[in-house]
């Protein structure tokens, strides 16, 4: 299939051309569909490498409002490296989407810049969660209207002892909320988070 198959708008085809994507990779054409036509959660069980980041990145992008400059997607990540890394993607893949702002959020570096940055209006933070929740405790950042939640590495967040800072960070969300996690793999604290803070989800893998 193609991008434009899988119901993507014209902002988010602009920048796949300019990138270079010629088609979609097996998780996007597997998770996009789901969730551009549904509300819902998804597991996806899927290795780094294989552009899971495009395929909860491009849905976010669509279903966010960038007229407004509410907090509305949180992307969790494990490392400052990968937050770093997703944070510029979202902007590479948003680059049309006039009014986007995503903001890193990590440790290791300012906290008062963050803070500055998150002000000004970010619609998507990616986060490493300490940070975060510190970030929380200390109101810097309001969380309250997100939309959309993506626990990335899941599998990796949990090996580095995150449960307890993602327990507490989730809890700061809407209960309405969509929550979209991908994994490597499905060792039983994954599926324990998994049953704890979604909704029946869909599930694929690749
Ligand atoms: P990820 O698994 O999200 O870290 O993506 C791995 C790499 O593949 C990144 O450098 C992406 O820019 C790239 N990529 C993602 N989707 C596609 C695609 N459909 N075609 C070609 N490259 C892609």
């Amino acid at each position: 299939s193609t991008f434009q198959e899988l119901g993507l708008n014209d902002d988010l085809l602009h920048a796949i051309t300019d990138l270079g994507f010629i088609k979609p990779s097996e998780v996007q054409e597997k998770a996009i569909p789901i969730l551009l036509e549904s509300e819902t959660d998804l597991v996806a069980l899927a290795q780094t490498g294989t552009g899971k980041t495009a395929a909860f990145g491009f849905p976010m992008l669509e279903k966010i409002d960038v007229n407004s400059r509410t907090t509305q997607g949180l992307i969790l990540s494990p490392t400052r490296e990968l937050c770093l890394q997703i944070a510029n993607e979202m902007k590479q893949y948003g680059k049309y989407c006039k009014g986007l702002n995503v903001v890193a959020i990590y440790g290791g570096s300012s906290i008062t810049d963050q803070a500055r940055e998150v002000k000004r209006g970010a619609q998507i933070i990616v986060a490493t969660p300490g940070r975060m929740k510190d970030m929380i405790s200390r109101r810097m950042v309001d969380i309250s209207k997100i939309q959309y939640s993506v626990l990335d590495e899941a599998d990796e967040m949990l090996n580095m002892g995150f449960k307890e800072d993602i327990t507490d960070i989730l809890s700061h969300t809407p209960e309405e909320k969509n929550t979209w996690l991908f994994s490597a793999t499905m060792p039983r604290e994954v599926a324990t988070i998994a049953k704890k803070f979604m909704n029946a989800p869909q599930e694929i893998t690749v």
